[in-house]
């Protein structure tokens, strides 16, 4: 497979480098072939402005979306988006290596989803299962702080991570066609040997990349105007 490994942290240094590096080489190791955007390193722009196009549509007034749209039916995106766009189209598989931040990930990945994953590029006029990008897939692997997951859960204070991270698998990734595998998640504060074998657990995941499981999120046929339809109609 090709793998596009998209890295968003600001040390190479860190626990989320090193991770990054484990994929690197374990991916090759059996015969996947990894591209890598690494955000901060690209000096990634974050922030989705009128510079993200050569040629405006209207300049009198803004509208991001629209310009997305013509952008993309006329190859009109700056070289920063075009490039990641173009390895998206290469990719197989799209990985995501990104401590948590404020719930969150960085600042700098949601600019690539802003201005990456963009209208007429990744979605539209399908959406969800019919999305754009729909035969690829896609996994997270984010750390977080703590050295455990017990803020989290049902009676959790932070809640549950699988409605944490709703918003990007379902609502970013799951949106664009993407199938989504369930995510690797460590507390990159547990001790030696705990961390160790989260290490190795998550060496063993990406050795098997290609056959581990699929959330089952609902296709869109399940919802009408937004809302799911009755357990009887699905
Ligand atoms: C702005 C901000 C907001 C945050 N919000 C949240 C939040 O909402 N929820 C939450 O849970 N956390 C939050 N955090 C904490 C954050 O998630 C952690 O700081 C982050 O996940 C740690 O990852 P790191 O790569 O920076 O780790 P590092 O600090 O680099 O390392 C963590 C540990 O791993 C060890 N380590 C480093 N490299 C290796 C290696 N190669 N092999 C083995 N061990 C290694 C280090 O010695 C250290 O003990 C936030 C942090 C910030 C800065």
């Amino acid at each position: 497979m090709n793998v596009l490994l998209v890295f968003a942290h600001p040390e190479p240094l860190s626990l989320n480098g090193a991770l990054k590096n484990i994929a690197i080489d374990e991916l090759q190791k059996v015969g996947h072939s990894v591209m890598v955007s690494d955000l901060y390193e690209m000096n990634f722009k974050a922030v989705a402005d009128k510079n993200d196009f050569l040629e405006l549509n209207n300049s009198d007034k803004l509208n991001y979306i629209k310009e997305q749209y013509f952008a993309n039916k006329n190859g009109t995106f700056v070289e920063e988006i075009k490039l990641e766009q173009e390895k998206i189209q290469k990719a197989d598989f799209i990985l995501f290596q990104f401590p948590m931040w404020w719930s969150d990930p960085p600042a700098i990945l949601k600019g690539w989803f802003d201005r990456v994953l963009s209208y007429g590029f990744s979605y539209g006029p399908g959406v969800y299962d019919q999305g754009n990008l729909k035969g690829k897939k896609t996994m997270l692997s984010i750390t977080t702080g703590g050295d455990d997951f017990s803020d989290y859960g049902d009676f959790g204070i932070k809640g549950k991570m699988e409605d944490l991270l709703f918003n990007v698998q379902h609502e970013k990734l799951y949106f664009t066609g993407l199938d989504v595998i369930e995510p690797f998640i460590m507390p990159s504060g547990s001790d030696d040997e705990k961390r160790n074998e989260y290490i190795s657990e998550y060496r063993n995941r990406l050795r098997t990349l290609e056959t581990l499981p699929v959330i089952p999120f609902r296709p869109l046929s399940d919802y009408e105007n937004g809302q799911l339809k009755t357990v009887s109609n699905v």
